[in-house]
Parts: C-alpha cells; sequence; structure tokens
C-alpha cells in the first residue's frame, strides 16, 4: 500500500504530526525504534504555546487528569533581581506543564493512532528510499524480522537531533553554533513547589519544576568544558550547584532523590533545511537548541501544526505543489524560531548577564504585570521581536 505520509519518530514531533495528518484522512504510517511508554533523555516543560496547543487537539485534559501539576506561577532568580509572576491567559490557559516523556509521548502515540495512523512501536529504519533525486519511502525492520520497504509520497523525519531522515535526504545544516552547556536531572521526592523556580547564577543555570507522581524535576546546567570534572562526583556538584540558589539546595537535602541522574552532554544548536522533494523534518530533526530555555517540546508541536497545515493544502495537488507547500512551512518555522534560538544559544553560555539586562530585569521586578509579560515572552508566548518593541514605550510612559 501507498501511503500518503511515513512519519519516521513517534514522540512529540512524530507523533503529534502522525496524529494532526490522520486527523485531516490522510494514510499515515508513523514508525518508531522504541516502544511506549518509555522514557527519553529530557526534561519536559511545556511552554504556553505548547500547552495551548494540547489544549486545542483535545488532549490537555487527559494530561491532567494523570495528575501532571499545573504551574501557574514562576520566580525568576537572577541573584540581583527575583521576578515573582503569573501567566497572562493565552488561547484558553494560563499555567504550564511538566509531564513526564513516559506519560506524554504515550499519550501522543494513542491520540495518532486514535486518529487512525498505523504506529508501528520497536520498527527501526535504516535506509531512506528515492527515486532521482524524490524521497519516495522507508526501509526497516522489526527485531527478528526480514526488512520491509514501504512507500509515500511524503516522508518525514521526526527522528531527533541525529536525524537519519535528514542525512540521508542531504538536509543542508545552518545557523549552527557551538555546543555551549550540559544538563544533569534527577526527581525528588518531599521537594513541594509552588509553581517553577528558575535560578541564572554567573556559569550556571537551574530550573525545579513539578511533576506526575509527587515528584519535582530539578534540573542544572554548566559549562560543557567543566563535564569531565562534574562527571567524576556528579552528587556534589549537582548539590553545589543548588547551594547557589537561595534555599533550594537546603530543600532538596531535606527530600529524598527518586531516580538516578541523567546527564546530557550532547547539546547541540542547528537548523537543518526541513522540507526538499518527497520529504520534510520536524521537531529536533529540524532545529534542535539547548535545552536552557526549554523550547523544544513547543517547538516540535508547532512545527506538527504547521506541517500538517502545509501538507493539507499541497497533496492532493501532486508533487509540484506539495513541494511549494513545504517551501511555505519552512519560510514559517523559521520565522517562528530564529528569536528564540538566537537568545537560547546566548544563554546557553551561561555568562553573566550584561549591565543593560541586569536593569532591566531590576526595574521590572517590582511592576508585576511587566513581570508576567517578561514570562510570556520568555515562555514563547509573546513573540520576541514584539516584547522588545513595546518594552521601552511601556516602560517609558510608567516614568511619566
Ligand atoms: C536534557 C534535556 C532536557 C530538555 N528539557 C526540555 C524541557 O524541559 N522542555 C522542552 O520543551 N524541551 C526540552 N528538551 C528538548 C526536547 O527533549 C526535544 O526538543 C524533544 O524531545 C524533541 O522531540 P522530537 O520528537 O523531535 O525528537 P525525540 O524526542 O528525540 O524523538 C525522536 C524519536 O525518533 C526515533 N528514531 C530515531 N531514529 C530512528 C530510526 N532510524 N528508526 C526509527 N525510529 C527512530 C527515536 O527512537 C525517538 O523516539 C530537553 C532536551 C534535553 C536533552
Amino acid at each position: 500500500m501507498r501511503y500518503d505520509v511515513i512519519v519516521v519518530g513517534a514522540r512529540v514531533a512524530g507523533a503529534t504530526t502522525a496524529m494532526l495528518l490522520a486527523r485531516q484522512g490522510l494514510r499515515v504510517l508513523a514508525v518508531d525504534r522504541a516502544r511506549f511508554p518509555s522514557d527519553t533523555l529530557s526534561t519536559h516543560q511545556v511552554q504556553l504555546p505548547g500547552v495551548a496547543r494540547l489544549h486545542r487537539w483535545g488532549l490537555l485534559d487527559r494530561v491532567r487528569a494523570a495528575g501532571t501539576p499545573a504551574a501557574h506561577r514562576i520566580r525568576l532568580d537572577v541573584g540581583h533581581a527575583v521576578l515573582d509572576g503569573q501567566f497572562s491567559p493565552y488561547q484558553g490557559v494560563d499555567a504550564i506543564y511538566s509531564p513526564r516523556r513516559t506519560f506524554l509521548d504515550a499519550l501522543l502515540v494513542e491520540a495518532a493512532r486514535a486518529a487512525g495512523a498505523e504506529v508501528r512501536e520497536g520498527f527501526v529504519v535504516d535506509r531512506v528510499v528515492g527515486d532521482g533525486d524524490r524521497v519516495t519511502g522507508i526501509r526497516g525492520f522489526e527485531r527478528g524480522h526480514s526488512p520491509v520497504t514501504e512507500v509515500a509520497h511524503l516522508v518525514v523525519g521526526a527522528d531527533g537531533k541525529h536525524s537519519r531522515v535528514a542525512e540521508a535526504a542531504g538536509a543542508r545544516r545552518y545557523r549552527k553554533r557551538a555546543a555551549r552547556s550540559f544538563g544533569c536531572y534527577t526527581y525528588w521526592s518531599g521537594v513541594p513547589l509552588s509553581g517553577g523556580e528558575l535560578y541564572h547564577r554567573p556559569g550556571r543555570a537551574v530550573a525545579a519544576f513539578p511533576t506526575n507522581d509527587g515528584l519535582t524535576m530539578v534540573y542544572t546546567a554548566a559549562p560543557k568544558a567543566e563535564f569531565a570534572d562534574f562527571r567524576a562526583d556528579v552528587d556534589t556538584h549537582y548539590r553545589k550547584t543548588l547551594d547557589l540558589c537561595g534555599d533550594l539546595g537546603d530543600r532538596v537535602r531535606d527530600g529524598v532523590r527518586a531516580e538516578r541522574f541523567r546527564a546530557a552532554p550532547d547539546l547541540p544548536n542547528l537548523f537543518r533545511v526541513p522540507c526538499g522533494p518527497g520529504w520534510a523534518l520536524v521537531g529536533d530533526a529540524g532545529v534542535v537548541m539547548d535545552p536552557v530555555t526549554a523550547q523544544g517540546i513547543a517547538n516540535a508541536f508547532r512545527d506538527a501544526e504547521l506541517l500538517a497545515e502545509a501538507v493539507a493544502g499541497g497533496i492532493d495537488g501532486g508533487p509540484t505543489h506539495l513541494d511549494r507547500a513545504l517551501s511555505a512551512y519552512w519560510r514559517q518555522r523559521d520565522e517562528a524560531v530564529r528569536p528564540m534560538y538566537d537568545l537560547t544559544v546566548r544563554l546557553a553560555g551561561l555568562a553573566p548577564l550584561r549591565r543593560m539586562e541586569r536593569r532591566l530585569l531590576a526595574s521590572i521586578a517590582d511592576r508585576p504585570d511587566e513581570v508576567d509579560r517578561f514570562l510570556g515572552a520568555f515562555g514563547g508566548a509573546i513573540p520576541l521581536p514584539e516584547y522588545r518593541r513595546t518594552l521601552l514605550c511601556r516602560l517609558a510612559k510608567r516614568q511619566r
């Protein structure tokens, strides 16, 4: 059978793409070498635009029903200033959530199946097949079985930052920036939080968020050059970092570590051209950035939605029409992600804040409405260019 679309990778980018395409009546096959539920190396803060999409797709109630705590408030402590604020309502939602990937990814796979997509778990893609320069399908296998070839009008790579689909299609890389930090996180019981907590210190970033099963996820980031040192004694280095963050170190000391430490030293920053004849990329396969701003899941959801709209509008018109629709997806994706990508790469350097930034944060810290707008922009709900354009005007007005 010829599918309309084959999606390689079935986590936040792939399962969502499969779900949205299947909801439009397309014949969709999604494959993943993983089986679900399963974890992946990622924390799981879903920013407001991502939460709004889950809501629109009818999935947010399931996230809530699984006991995923809502974080209505965020406290950002940058040392010389503390911004404590809440999220302004955005497209029907006003809180962010940190569902465990074991839960979220399985939920999306189930939603893709419910929409009519065929999902094959435990299926490894070992080759992308083509006709001339057009991608026409994949070859893959389930462990212990012979390889099979499947064909489609479009093959979507949702296969993560080391995407095989991107490599096979020859997707050009651009805006590549060196990896700058590494992350380390684990889960704690007995460390209750009333919302999310973020800390910025020279050479360090820390995030603490409540997640499922009454646990708190605590993430630390440090410069990549320190990784070898860190790895030699993870527990001590991790706790030393938390001790820089007010009483967080003490609160964690009063809690109990519920899971092993996870270290993430492979944090590249790059864009790939996300489409070509017969292929497209979504999620980390298309743009990957340091998790210091926790944008990857919301980005994956946005890509899935933009791509699904482009495919729906282009697939019936034949290959040329589809290729044109995919180019529009490329433009929209880059426009949406570039400002946050540039900010993320800079923050991933974990350098001390610039003087201007310090002054700005100090000047808005006691203005609740400005703090809320800042948090909205930092989480991706207010586009950064728009936030910057209007900020100075608003501050000047206040001073008059
Ligand atoms: C330490 C860390 C913390 C993070 N924290 C956050 C956070 O708090 N919030 C946030 O929004 N983002 C966070 N991110 C980023 C986020 O994890 C990614 O952006 C997101 O997982 C990308 O989703 P994806 O579906 O594109 O790719 P992935 O989640 O990488 O999924 C790719 C899938 O493709 C499958 N696959 C790959 N190759 C093949 C093949 N050949 N055949 C079959 N299947 C294949 C894999 O098995 C995998 O299941 C973090 C990342 C890291 C590393």
